[in-house]
């Protein structure tokens, strides 16, 4: 692998491996390649093991952390600790000195908002430090067992039993934890199948999981369950919940607004909706990028590693 900048911006703030798809090939050999590049796990770790945590505190008592892998969300209190995912075990080091450097409360709850690694990867040394691990059942059932996630070419193995989420739900949940009632909320087949959101309704705060990519063309990880529309109809939700005033998380980059998910939401509506008229029409997958469905998104949320080249496909998979 490279060390170059824009590979290591890609792991700190894309899903797995965006950078990856800097090596995409060109439309032509996109629309017969159906895999990106390999992925590895040591890539990850490296990065994980060599990157600082940036904390940012969005309400009393409330911080997000940056680092590698999906963003950290932490609510600290008389309960003690509840985080919203934990990337890489590489890291934990580095995400538990950030979980100290807030105040001294014990950690005591971890909630998964979906399977991939770059969330989940730290629930062992999570566990180990003092959480219990909440997560949507599904969720369970895909970190107990070997996993793939096609796009990246990257086989993922089973968590041990010590990182598997013991408390699970099938469609919603409230957990009250430092006076707040965190409402857990499942949105079927979106980003994978194993997706919720989690929103602070006294804080008025959302953590959309990987629903939301701010800034960026999504992952959607069609071999474990996601879909275009699930994407939408998630992120719709999350919608009908904000207002101006929302503090809302991304699984992926800076923290945003409801103004900037509505226009994402935009975008994935109109891209779906192009690829779906043009494939019931019998188009190819080749005949529809040649129409470039994404082209006036491309500006803006192609501007990262994830090109648009890759949410066509997405939805050609899925609608
Ligand atoms: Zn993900």
């Amino acid at each position: 692998m490279t060390t170059q900048p824009s590979r290591r911006s890609f792991l700190r703030h894309a899903c797995m491996a965006a950078g990856a798809s800097l090596l995409l090939p060109s439309l032509r050999g996109w629309a017969e390649t159906i895999h990106g590049p390999r992925i590895t796990f040591a890539e990850f770790t490296t990065a994980a093991a060599n990157e600082k945590i940036r904390t940012v505190q969005l309400r009393d008592g409330i911080h997000l952390l940056y680092g590698v892998g999906g963003n950290v969300v932490c609510h600290t209190g008389k309960d003690g600790k509840m985080l919203i995912d934990c990337q890489f075990s590489a890291g934990a080091a580095h995400l538990k000195a950030a979980l100290n450097s807030i105040d001294a409360q014990p950690l005591r709850l971890l909630i998964n908002t979906h399977w991939h690694l770059d969330h989940t990867n730290a629930n062992p040394d999570m566990h180990k430090a003092g959480a219990r691990i909440l997560a949507h059942v599904n969720c369970r059932k895909r970190l107990a067992t070997p996993q793939r996630i096609d796009f990246y070419n990257l086989n993922v193995p089973a968590l041990p039993i010590a990182g598997l989420p013991t408390e699970v739900f099938t469609t919603a949940k409230t957990v009250e934890f430092n006076g707040e009632k965190h409402s857990l909320q499942h949105t079927p087949r979106a980003h994978t199948d194993t997706d919720l959101f989690v929103h602070f309704p006294n804080h008025n705060i959302i953590h959309t999981g990987d629903l939301w990519f701010n800034g960026y063309y999504p992952l959607i990880d069609v071999g474990t369950g996601g879909t275009i529309h699930g994407m939408i109809a998630g992120v719709n939700r999350c919608i009908a919940l904000a207002d101006s005033q929302t503090k809302i998380v991304p699984g992926h980059g800076e923290l945003g607004t409801l103004d900037e998910l509505k226009q994402y939401n935009h975008m994935l509506s109109t891209v779906a909706a192009r690829v779906e008229k043009l494939k019931h029409q019998g188009k190819t997958l080749s005949e529809i990028l040649a129409t470039r469905p994404t082209a006036e998104f491309d500006v803006v949320y192609g501007k990262g590693a994830m090109k648009g080249e890759a949410i066509v496909y997405f939805a050609y998979q899925t609608v």
